[in-house]
């Protein structure tokens, strides 16, 4: 089986994780894909994250009509710090003859080097689902200068460019722009209901 792991903060999850997501099930051929909650992002200690009970709804709001995503709390059920090499680890030893395919938008590859134990990372999955999330350029072979065998794993997951980001959500409710068109009805609905991120990002 071809197992595609999404780990994310998901505060809120968007149209741009679904359509990602979906893309990247079809695109590399996955069998199951698990959506992973990370708590506590180690790579956002400067944001103000949503509490997880909150996110972990709204997540299941945004994959309720959806049987081919999964959400995993292999990071809910751990304690911290959540890097994605222990969790891939993890998931390895619970599916030790699958492939581990693990989702991303190209910003997080370009950032990769700056993850923890970044070449352990690599070797540790067996490729990489990456969605551009804007028109930029990315030089592969640059990559693999400073991520040497990080290229071969890269699959590029072709979709319409989408700018939407969960910052950018937040940043509209504050305002009172309009947002429910860039999200499931679902998540909408609860973010309305609890009144969520009136104060923006
Ligand atoms: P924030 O704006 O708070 O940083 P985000 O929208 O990037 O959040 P995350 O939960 O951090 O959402 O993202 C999980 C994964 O989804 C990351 O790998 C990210 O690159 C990817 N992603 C998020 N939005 C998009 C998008 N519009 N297109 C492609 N990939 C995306």
């Amino acid at each position: 089986m071809r197992i595609g792991i999404f780990g994310g903060t998901f505060d809120p999850p968007h149209l741009g994780h679904l359509i990602l997501a979906a893309e990247a099930y079809h695109q590399c051929r996955l069998d199951r894909l698990l959506w992973v909650l990370t708590p506590d992002p180690p790579h956002k200690p400067d944001q103000k994250i949503t509490p997880l009970a909150t996110r972990l709804a709204l997540l299941h709001a945004c994959l309720a009509d959806a049987p081919e995503f999964e959400l995993s709390t292999v990071d809910i059920d751990r304690p911290p710090p959540h890097f994605a090499l222990d969790t891939v680890r993890i998931l390895r030893e619970q599916y030790p003859k699958d492939e581990l395919i693990y989702l991303m938008g190209s910003d997080s590859l370009l950032n990769l080097h700056t993850w923890h134990r970044p070449l352990d990372f690599i070797r540790a999955c067996d490729g990489f689902g990456v969605t551009r999330r804007s028109d930029e350029h990315i030089d592969l072979a640059a990559l693999d200068v400073r991520l040497p065998g990080l290229s071969g794993k890269v699959h590029f997951v072709i979709s319409m460019i989408l700018g939407i980001s969960s910052t950018e959500i937040r940043a509209r409710i504050g305002s009172s722009a309009p947002v429910r068109y860039y999200l499931h009805p679902g998540v909408y609905q609860l973010i309305r209901a609890q009144g969520l991120y009136r104060s923006g990002p």
